[in-house]
This record gives structure tokens, C-alpha cells and sequence, in this order.
């Protein structure tokens, strides 16, 4: 008897200390609420995305962007978010939203990231939502307004069961995601200022599968575009590799394309030539995807021109790379001359042991949930996103997005029953976040009283 009074005390005990309900594979009675709320915000988060679809928001359609700002801002507001449209016309795009919620709590401060906008302009064939059974098509539908109508499901399911209030959030939402406006550095700078005042960052692009099974991506590699031009003297094509006429344009950036090839290769890297041209004048057209040339078999080439890209998965890397590609470079056959000209791009995600930790804090959640553990995605098999510009300064997890297929095509799909479990997961994880202490690592026992 007197053991089970002790049981009844200790669970008492446990019930009332935050430790455990915030770290353990079981569901406190407040978390079974918040899952019943999340269960309820179900079917309304799929008429969201519905109407979100609906409205065109290709990058440069400004007004279109701008409406699903606003209607993002008007399922927050509600839920008690300092809502802001902030207009990105200094960098030629529509603009952001920035939404904060603080609680002044003393819980890991959460950013939550995602885009407002898609790849499908007004003049795109691909224009409207269709629904068939649990499959969903449309433009954005999981690239990523899935990940917009899950983000407010979870937060309204957290503000049904009062546990939004204990929790610091702030929500970045930008208008340019596809097609960033330029400077980048300025385009992003409203989110880099939100991370610097957050602990933790969620991104809502889609959930990665791989076999069927459910992956978290803790790491996302970079995407910096290259510019490589090479000069020479003309001349007649009879004195070519003597001392005097050199080598021409074309020689020298075949012999740095092809050094690329054969020296560059580094696990995780990759750099690929998207473009390449050469002859006695080369010139990238005003569309800067397309390029023309002259030249006569009987002269040397004295203009030269490759494009392409160079991926990374962590910022070092990238460094190591740029130095090691500039050296090739400047490796000059006789009588040539060459620049290399990195833009800016996106940086990486690197693979790091807090992101890695965010992913265990979450497979606690799914092991609660009777979900299967999700593994890491190869960062290989994920493009870069926005999340890399802050990668740097917090813990990073991407994928609060649905699962869906075709990102960035007619004919893209979502898979609407994973908006059930993704809702759940994320209303909870930022649950236990909001009660795991700022200044602790992701340690289990490092929360408070564990
Ligand atoms: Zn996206």
C-alpha cells in the first residue's frame, strides 16, 4: 500500500515538474490536450492551404505576395502576434512578414521561418488547387504553402490549450524565398536580426522521405554562383602556343574548367558549369541565362566565359573551395589572363551537433506520439533554402512542410494526411521548447530539475 501512496506522490511530483513532461517519450495531460487541439486544427489547416493556392504569388507578382502576407497576418494576429507587412521595394521585391509573440518566458526562444511566395508567376499555366482523395495539386502546394497552413494549425492548436503563452516566437515569412531580392545580405537582413534574438530555428519547407519513411534534415548545403572570364590577345591562329601569340582565351578556360574537374572533388561538394563559351568576342546576354559568341577558326580566342555553381555543406568548406579554385586560376597559360567572380548566394547549413540534438528532441516527440524515429536526410538529396542564413548563429531543423512531390513544376502534389502528424509535431516541439531552460544545451538532463 504504502509503496503505491509512493508512486501516486512521485508521479504527482513528476506531473507538476516541466522536466519531465518536456523530455520524455510520453505525453503530459496538457501535451494529450495540445494533440486533441492539433487533431482539431486539422481539416481547417487544409481549407487554408486551399485558399492560400488559390491566390498567385509567383516572386514578382508583388500584389499577390502581399495578399498572402496579409492573410497569414490575420490568422496570427489573433492568436495574440505583433503582426508587420514590411515592404522590400530597396532590394525589388514585394516584401515580408514579420509576426513576434513574446512571453517573456525563460524558454528557448523559437524562430519559425517560411516563404510567401512560389515559382509560378501570373502567366504560368499552373494555376489552381485540386483536390483528389488524400492528394492535393497546385501551385506551392508543397513548396510551400503546406508548411504555412501547418505552422498556423499548430500555433492555434497551442493557443486553444494556453501553452502559446509561456512561449517566445518569432515568424519570418519572406516574399522572395525563390528569387531573392539583391543584396542578398539586405534582402535577408530582417531574419538574420530575428535569429540574433532566438535560441532555436524551424523551417516549414517539406518533410523529406526517403523510402517511405519519414527524415529529419538537420543540414542543408550552400548554393554560391561563379563567374569565371578569361582574357587573351588575339592574333592569327598559325602562331598559337608560341611565346609570342600565347595560348587564347579558350585554351586557358578549358585548362581551368578541366583542372576544376580533376583537382576540386571533396565529399559533400559539388560544382557544376552551367555555362560555358569562348571566342574572338563572348558576351553573357541581358538575361544572364544565355550567351553569344564569335570567332573564326583562324584566330585566337580572346574572350572566354564559364558559369556555374559550387555547393558546400558548411561555410569552411565553401572558404577552402573559393582558395582552392582561385588558385587554379591564377595558374595563367602563356598570354592569357583570368578573373573568377563568386556571387553571394546562399551559405550552408552545416550538420551540427545542435541540430543533430533539435532532431533527437523531436524523435522523443514522435516516439510519444507512436510515431517511428526519422533519420537524418543526406544533405546531398535537399537544395539550399533561407534557414542557411542563420545557420550559423542558432540550433537549426528543417522540414515542418508536408510531404508532397514535383516542387517547382506543373503537376506538384501534397500528401494531405501528413498534415495530421506534422501539426501535432511541431505544436509540441515548440511546446517542450518553450519550457527547456534558454541557457541549456539540448542535453535531456540539462532541463530544469532533470
Ligand atoms: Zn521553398
Amino acid at each position: 500500500m504504502y509503496a503505491w501512496l509512493g508512486m501516486g506522490l512521485l508521479a504527482t511530483l513528476v506531473g507538476t515538474c516541466p522536466a519531465r513532461a518536456a523530455n520524455s517519450n510520453t505525453l503530459s495531460g496538457e501535451e494529450r490536450r495540445i494533440v486533441a487541439a492539433a487533431a482539431a486544427e486539422n481539416d481547417r489547416s487544409i481549407e487554408l492551404l486551399e485558399k492560400l493556392v488559390n491566390i498567385n504569388s509567383g516572386t514578382m507578382n508583388f500584389a499577390g505576395v502581399e495578399r498572402v502576407g496579409r492573410i497569414m497576418m490575420a490568422e496570427l494576429a489573433p492568436l495574440g502576434f505583433q503582426v508587420e507587412w514590411r515592404p522590400m521595394s530597396a532590394v525589388g521585391r514585394a516584401g515580408l512578414v514579420l509576426a513576434t509573440h513574446h512571453a517573456g518566458g525563460h524558454g528557448k526562444r523559437v524562430l519559425l521561418i517560411g516563404h510567401l511566395d512560389t515559382v509560378f508567376e501570373p502567366d504560368s499555366p499552373f494555376q489552381r488547387y485540386e483536390r483528389r482523395g488524400n492528394i492535393a495539386e497546385g501551385p506551392g502546394v508543397n513548396d510551400m504553402k503546406d508548411g504555412l497552413a501547418i505552422m498556423v494549425g499548430a500555433l492555434r492548436a497551442l493557443h486553444a490549450t494556453g501553452a502559446l503563452e509561456r512561449a517566445d516566437v518569432t515568424i519570418v515569412l519572406a516574399g522572395d524565398e525563390e528569387d531573392a531580392g539583391s543584396p542578398e545580405s539586405q534582402a535577408r537582413a530582417d531574419l538574420v536580426a530575428a535569429a540574433r534574438q532566438a535560441d532555436v530555428a524551424l523551417e516549414f519547407e517539406a518533410l523529406a522521405t526517403k523510402n517511405g519513411h519519414d527524415m529529419g534534415t538537420i543540414a542543408r548545403r550552400s548554393d554560391i554562383g561563379w563567374t569565371l572570364r578569361t582574357t587573351a590577345q588575339s592574333g592569327h591562329s598559325s602562331g598559337v602556343f608560341s611565346a609570342e601569340a600565347g595560348f587564347g582565351a579558350n585554351y586557358e578556360l578549358t585548362r581551368i574548367i578541366d583542372a576544376f574537374r580533376r583537382e576540386l572533388r571533396e565529399p559533400n561538394a559539388t560544382y557544376n558549369v552551367g555555362l560555358l563559351i569562348g571566342g574572338a568576342s563572348a558576351a553573357i546576354n541581358a538575361d544572364g541565362v544565355s550567351a553569344s559568341a564569335s570567332g573564326k577558326t583562324n584566330v585566337i580566342a580572346a574572350q572566354g566565359i564559364a558559369k556555374g555553381d559550387l555547393r558546400t555543406l558548411s561555410n569552411a568548406q565553401t572558404e577552402r573551395m573559393v582558395a582552392r579554385m582561385r588558385a587554379i586560376v591564377a595558374d595563367h597559360l602563356p598570354g592569357t589572363n583570368a578573373t573568377l567572380e563568386f556571387d553571394e548566394g546562399y551559405p550552408a547549413m552545416a550538420p551540427t551537433a545542435g541540430n543533430r540534438a533539435l532532431l533527437a528532441r523531436l524523435n522523443e516527440i514522435n516516439a510519444a506520439l507512436g510515431l517511428e524515429p526519422m533519420g537524418e536526410l543526406d544533405p546531398m538529396e535537399r537544395g539550399a533554402g533561407d534557414i542557411s542564413f542563420v545557420a550559423d548563429k542558432l540550433d537549426c531543423l528543417v522540414g515542418f512542410g508536408a510531404v508532397g512531390q514535383g516542387s517547382h513544376a506543373p503537376g506538384e502534389t501534397v500528401e494531405l494526411p501528413s498534415f495530421d502528424r506534422q501539426i501535432k509535431r511541431t505544436a509540441l516541439l515548440i511546446e517542450r521548447l518553450s519550457k527547456t531552460p534558454r541557457d541549456s544545451g539540448f542535453r535531456a538532463d540539462a532541463v530544469a530539475g532533470g
